[in-house]
């Protein structure tokens, strides 16, 4: 990187290097030239002299950024799954229940992962306030407090029924709490969810604990609780701050709430802060959502989640209430996208992957940077691959070579429950070709590289025969700029890291055979 003149590089913001480290950082990039504050470093610096873990974000690299077109985006940023799981869920079945994920749990028990690899744990609490209206999520509204204590009760009960088939005091090194709200529960729902986890599981040190925060629903006294209870990440629901779309989509939360309570959240000592953030809302415009941007980089969370705004009234209830006519264009959601991305990036946010930015400094940037992010029902995660075991109704699991779901009504749930039996109504257990496919599939979403010898040895196939027809399909997209396919292996590009998802779905063995299907139905 030395000798490139000042002006290949592009500072995006000041240096967030401290004093002391900061001649480390000039000496590898060619001090003499630029000063150390000009730069943007991308990884916590360990102060271990010359290495090469402060890096520049170069002119090219910041070329290829803006390289991310509005007609690009239109070609490429493709309607598909997110990946979190492989296969995805909607291709559980119901042949696979509560007996065959017991002998996923029991294979667990008698395996070493019961002891080498710490758990993930995922609870799900259904229960609103109040309808979002453009809502897709498993939720139950409800003004009655008290339907959280009859939860509460089968969530112990299930925990009981899985405690049966686990060694007892497993470690558990996540943990999220989503939902619906998690916050609906009261500070002594939340406090007896804890202790109930905390019964059957141990929180080991240093996890990540978190849990999603409807803004609404939280106050200082309420944050500071939640640290106590060992949460250490918070992420707040805030979509859009334009007062007219959130009166469009019925959650009204004003800009100022959302403000002070990011700050407690600073002052208390949260680790990483997530907003999540919608485009393609009614009433939004590239203007109005520009100015969420700019609030939005001077609220500065660790992390934000931009997702885009599907639209399925017939499939998804709450939606029938939002005016079609008032949703933006498709031109539209691919200007805020594209304007999304650019004020990120200026606001020195690194891109991780699908939908998720993050501060240079957050464990995700780092992880990303450093070849170490995995990929779970949650999104991107620092922690390795592990077992996630998930409570509640609706929630979705994954131990061994298995995904399994709860019943997705509270009846069901309960009625199962009662009969003694675990909740699970629906799952998979995964053929080899799922698990060679889920490893190819989260090696480029994770790492952006897939590399042939290690994939060959680990599977025994001849990778290059095995997706001869897949690697066909990746050399279009080579031509695109998105992929590049070299003799030991594929590479995501920079750009092709934007558009990562169709890269990964033409792995996606059952998608390829709904096309197959849909081509054969036109034919007869
Ligand atoms: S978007 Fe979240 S808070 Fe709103 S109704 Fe749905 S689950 Fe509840």
């Amino acid at each position: 990187m030395s000798g490139l003149p000042f002006e290949a590089f592009r500072p995006l913001h000041d240096c967030r290097v401290r004093s002391g480290h900061a001649v480390n950082v000039a000496y590898n990039c060619d001090a003499s030239i630029v000063a150390a504050t000009r730069f943007q470093m991308l990884d916590r610096c360990q102060g271990r002299g010359r290495g090469t873990w402060c890096t520049l974000w170069t002119d090219k690299e910041f070329r290829t950024m803006n390289a991310v077109t509005p007609e690009l985006l239109r070609r490429f940023d493709v309607p598909g799954p997110r990946y979190t799981s492989y296969p995805t869920a909607d291709r559980f079945v119901e042949a696979f229940g509560p007996d065959e994920y017991v002998l996923a749990l029991q294979q667990r028990r008698l395996g070493s992962a019961a002891k080498a690899v710490p758990l993930s744990l995922y609870v799900h609490i259904p229960f609103c306030e109040s309808l979002c209206y453009y809502c897709a999520c498993n939720k139950i509204i409800t003004r009655h407090p008290e339907r959280a204590d009859v939860y509460l009760r089968y969530l112990s009960r299930e925990i009981d029924l899985h405690m049966a088939h686990c060694a007892p005091g497993q470690a558990v090194s996540q943990l999220h709490i989503g939902g619906g709200s998690p916050t609906f529960l009261s500070d002594d729902g939340l406090q007896e969810l804890m202790n109930m986890l905390r019964r059957s599981f141990t929180l080991v040190p240093g996890g990540e604990y978190s849990i999603e925060v409807d803004p609404r629903t939280v106050d200082a006294q309420r944050l500071a609780r939640l640290a106590q209870l060992g949460f250490n990440r918070l992420s707040f629901g805030v979509q859009d701050f334009d007062p007219a779309v959130q009166k469009a989509v019925h959650r009204v939360q004003p800009a100022e709430q959302v403000f002070a309570l990011v700050q407690e959240a600073r002052r208390i000592g949260f680790e990483s802060i997530n907003v999540d953030l919608i485009y393609g809302l009614p009433r939004q415009t590239p203007e109005s959502f520009d100015r969420t941007l700019a609030q939005v980089a001077e609220l500065r969370p660790d992390r934000i989640a931009l997702y885009a705004y599907a639209h399925l009234p017939e499939r998804f209830k709450p939606q029938r209430r939002i005016v079609s006519a008032e949703l933006p264009m498709a031109s539209a959601k691919v200007s805020m996208l594209s304007r999304s991305l650019n004020a990120f990036q200026d606001a020195g946010y690194v891109y991780v992957g699908m939908d998720h930015f993050a501060l240079p400094d957050d464990a995700l940037a780092v992880a990303k940077r450093q070849g170490r992010l995995h990929r779970n029902f949650q999104g991107y995660s620092t922690q390795p691959d592990c077992d996630l075991i998930a409570l509640g109704v609706s929630a979705i699991g994954r131990v061994g070579a298995t995904y399994s779901q709860n019943a997705k009504t509270l009846d069901e749930y309960y009625d199962l429950i009662n009969q003694g039996r675990l909740p699970v109504v629906r799952g998979l257990a995964l053929t080899r070709d799922d698990l060679v496919r889920r490893s190819v599939i989260m090696a480029l979403m994770c790492q952006g590289e897939v590399l042939f010898e290690p994939m060959e040895q680990s599977w025994l196939i001849d990778f290059r025969r095995y997706f001869a027809a897949e690697l066909e399909v990746l050399g279009g997209m080579a031509g695109d700029g998105l992929v590049t396919l070299g003799d030991d292996g594929i590479t995501v590009t920079e750009m092709g890291w934007f558009f990562v998802r169709g890269v990964a779905m033409v792995f996606d063995r059952y998608l390829q055979a709904d096309r197959t299907r849909a081509r054969f139905s036109r034919i007869i």
